[in-house]
């Protein structure tokens, strides 16, 4: 069966246009179709406007601007016969029975026996959707449930009825795991699946037992967060974030169709606060304020008690500094009483969701790890415990204990057989997990290996058939000595027997730059001598890993900034997931990129074909790119600054990223060789000159600070290639020095130390 080369999105609103954008991010045409609106010039306008709005959308819905143009808008009167040559429509219109049935008839006069159709319903069942339609569109039916928004979350719930097409559900899973990069969580026919039910009974109770207990929405926000490993926003933080009027939709629908001893019932209770703050239109971040808000005098949350806003109170909660979970649920605190009541209650709920909702455990545990953030699903979470505790104390406290935790009785609901990992099954046995093909995790290679070279910031993995994977354990992945001298290690290793080089990790970030603390510490006792090293060092190491004799291969998603970008820019080939956030932002530090970052960017603009010739236009760009900053938003973003070259790859699936890697890796092997240093021609004294009078512009402007003028000053230097003549041809090494030799110069400078500490303590730029 083909895959998908041209898809349909009918429904142009907040999910639709947007799950539009992730098929064109993944390269595939695809057509944005809504209705006609009364009175409009353009019977597009619905599905035009939704493209251009999705142009401003922060975060974007796009990965560039070229992906946009992969985007057709029309409407279903004029244009539903575009859908005859598409292999996927997704319906994502309104959420109304009748009207999706109505639209289904019409796609199944006009579409192609085989094309699949997919509903994005949240709450309505397959089997009510289907319902009297005929069998061959039955068919090819399913529910793909996506959720908001589409392009930066992972989890995609699929859906099937009785007689959905298994090849068809192939080919529709396999497209969403590998093209749009979705992780798929197959969920029953259930009301509100997987994520949405166990997530709404998790917040509907969180919201119910602060109230009852008096609690504060900052304490039940710290309570409910961190020491169960759930991100911060916890329970208010996160209704803010979704919108509080969707609550009540989905909790509707919940309780219309949910059985009448189910457990949901309990959670569901009508709270008048709610009411009045969905009325008053406080319903979240999107709209005046939510749990929380920015008030004239800074950030406010709503008492719960009387729904006045009051100042911020930090959460006070000394309980929370017990870190095993047990012991705080066990404690006598009003806390410790509130955590375990939201807690208790939703794992026994997870519990009672196998097999109704979910097939098996590992399904729930994906779902919420992926439309929560969860860092431990809820069985992971029970495994904590252990489940015959929590069936313990479910019951002293009069809760019901669903089946399955009466199954596990002491039993854990995960298990390492060897080093394969296992889970229970409902009827009492482990079944293992299989990774799909394509997926390679060093989370897995750890439970059978040990490293081949380790220290106290990097490990290296021997990942099979000749290539070994260097991984950064340092905080934050920041580079320092010990990772670059194991990383030199690594290369000579490698130069006497194996093939290829991976650089990746399984971190939050691939790397956030150079340890910019131990820097810091440097300077302040002004270790010159020190600091002038490691910037030698990690030119000398960044050179070996460009010109060594095998090919390597970088692997980054997320932040790579800095050093962490520098390295990227000296792998043979990036193989880089679709979120990579990348750049040399040693400008925001006050300083310049030291490692070869400089020298990199001039090859290769220069290289670039659409540059004109001639020693200004090169620099030019890369002062522009690297002077404020520049940040890419996506892998495909990266490619346009040049970060990445058009031939490194892009993996939409960030559990595929090892496996592509490694792939590209070993597709290099064969007659590799090095690069061959490259050619400079530099503009010197006039090209700096042309920069500083751009940089006072910008200042003349306020767009540049005093202390920018000094910074950009120094990059100008390096990128001009110093007192050089248009005729001379410095190298690499030349230019190497002028980066050493201005990074030294402002390391050393107030203006520098001040930006590094507020960058240290506070995350943010500093702009003096
Ligand atoms: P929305 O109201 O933002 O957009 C719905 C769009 O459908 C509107 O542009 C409307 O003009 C259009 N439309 C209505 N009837 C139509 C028809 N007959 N033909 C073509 N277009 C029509 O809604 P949304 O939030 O994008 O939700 C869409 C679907 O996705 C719903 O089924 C919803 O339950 C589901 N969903 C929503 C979210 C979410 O967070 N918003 C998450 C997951 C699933």
């Amino acid at each position: 069966m083909a895959g998908i080369r041209k898809a349909a999105v009918i429904g142009a609103g907040t999910m639709g246009a947007a799950i539009a954008a992730q098929f064109a991010n993944a390269g595939i045409p695809v057509v944005l179709l809504d209705i006609v609106p009364e009175g409009a010039k353009s019977r597009s306008a619905l599905a035009t406007g939704a493209i251009a709005k999705m142009l401003k959308t922060e975060p974007a819905p796009f990965m560039s601007k070229r992906a946009a143009k992969l985007v057709t808008p029309g409407n279903v009167e004029d244009d539903l016969g575009q859908i005859t040559d598409c292999d996927w429509v997704v319906e994502a219109i309104i959420e109304r029975l009748d009207l999706k049935q109505a639209l289904y008839r019409k796609l199944d006069a006009v579409r192609r026996p085989g094309t699949a159709i997919s509903s994005n319903t949240s709450t309505i069942p397959l089997a009510r959707l289907t319902e009297g339609l005929p069998d061959s569109f039955k068919r090819d039916f399913l529910i793909t449930h996506f959720f908001n928004p589409p392009r930066y979350m992972r989890l995609l719930e699929i859906v099937t009825g009785p007689e959905t097409d298994p090849e068809l559900l192939a080919k529709i899973s396999a497209f969403a795991d590998i093209s749009l990069g979705k992780s798929v969580v197959r969920a029953k026919d259930s009301p509100g699946f997987i994520a949405n039910r166990l997530g709404v009974f998790w917040l509907q109770t969180g919201v119910i037992e602060a109230i009852d207990a008096g609690l504060t929405v900052e304490e039940a926000d710290a309570v409910m967060s961190k020491p169960a490993g759930i991100p911060k926003t916890g329970v208010f933080g996160l209704i803010d974030l979704v919108g509080l009027d969707l609550m009540p939709h989905i909790s509707a629908s919940l309780a219309a169709t949910l059985a009448p001893g189910d457990a949901y019932h309990a959670a569901n209770r009508d709270l008048p606060l709610i009411k009045t703050m969905i009325e008053k239109g406080l319903i979240g971040r999107k709209g005046k304020g939510g749990f929380y808000r920015r008030g004239k005098t800074g950030r406010e949350a709503i008492d719960l008690a009387t729904g006045e806003y009051r100042p911020l109170q930090k959460a006070n909660l000394p309980e929370l500094a017990e870190r095993d979970l047990r012991a705080l649920l066990a404690g006598p605190g009003k806390a410790a009483r509130y955590c375990w009541r939201v807690l208790g209650q939703t794992l026994s709920y997870a519990a009672a969701l196998v097999p109704e909702a979910a097939e098996d455990v590992s399904a729930i545990d994906e779902a919420m790890r992926l439309g929560y953030n969860w860092r431990f699903g809820p069985f992971e979470l029970i495994d904590k415990l252990g489940a015959g505790w929590l069936a313990g104390r479910l019951a002293a406290d009069g809760f019901p204990v669903p089946a399955l935790l009466k199954l596990a009785g002491e039993k854990p609901f995960y298990r390492l057989q060897g080093t394969e990992r296992e889970f229970l099954t409902v009827d009492g046995g482990y079944q293992k997990f299989t990774r799909p093909e394509g997926v390679l995790l060093l989370e897995d290679i750890k439970r059978s290996q040990r490293p081949v070279l380790k220290n106290a910031s990097a490990s290296v993995w021997d990942i099979g058939d000749g290539v070994l994977c260097f991984e950064y354990t340092s905080k934050s992945n920041s580079l320092d000595q010990p990772n670059l001298e194991l990383l030199a290690k690594t290369i000579d290793l490698i130069s006497q027997g194996h093939k290829a080089l991976v650089i990746y990790n399984e971190g939050e970030n691939f790397s956030a730059g150079a340890n910019l603390g131990l820097g810091l510490f440097a300077a302040n006792i002004a270790a010159w001598g020190e600091i002038e090293k490691l910037v030698v060092l990690g030119q000398q190491v960044y050179k070996k890993l460009k010109y060594a004799p095998f090919p390597s291969v970088a692997a980054p998603f997320g932040m790579a900034l800095g050093g962490g970008c520098e390295i990227l820019l000296h792998a043979s080939a990036v193989q880089a997931h679709a979120e990579t956030y990348t750049g040399l932002v040693e400008c925001g530090v006050g300083l310049v990129p030291a490692w070869g970052g400089c020298t990199e960017m001039l090859a290769r603009w220069a290289a670039n074909k659409a540059m004109p010739r001639g020693p200004m236009p090169a620099p030019a760009k890369v002062f522009e790119t690297v002077s404020v900053a520049t940040v890419s938003k996506s892998a495909a973003q990266a490619k346009e600054h040049l970060f990445l070259r058009e031939t490194d790859g892009i993996t939409m699936n960030r559990s595929r990223l090892l496996a592509d890697a490694k792939a590209k890796a070993l597709s290099l092997v064969e007659n590799y060789t090095p690069p061959a240093p490259p050619q400079y021609q530099l503009p010197g004294e006039s090209g700096r000159v042309a920069f500083k009078l751009a940089a006072e512009d910008f200042r003349r402007k306020g767009i540049a600070t005093e202390y920018d003028m000094v910074v950009t000053g120094e990059l100008a230097s390096v990128l001009s290639g110093g007192p050089v003549d248009i005729l001379d041809r410095p190298t690499e090494q030349d230019i190497l020095g002028l980066e050493r030799a201005a990074f030294m110069r402002l390391i050393k400078r107030g203006g520098t130390l001040a930006r590094i500490e507020t960058m240290l303590t506070t995350g943010k730029p500093l702009r003096n």
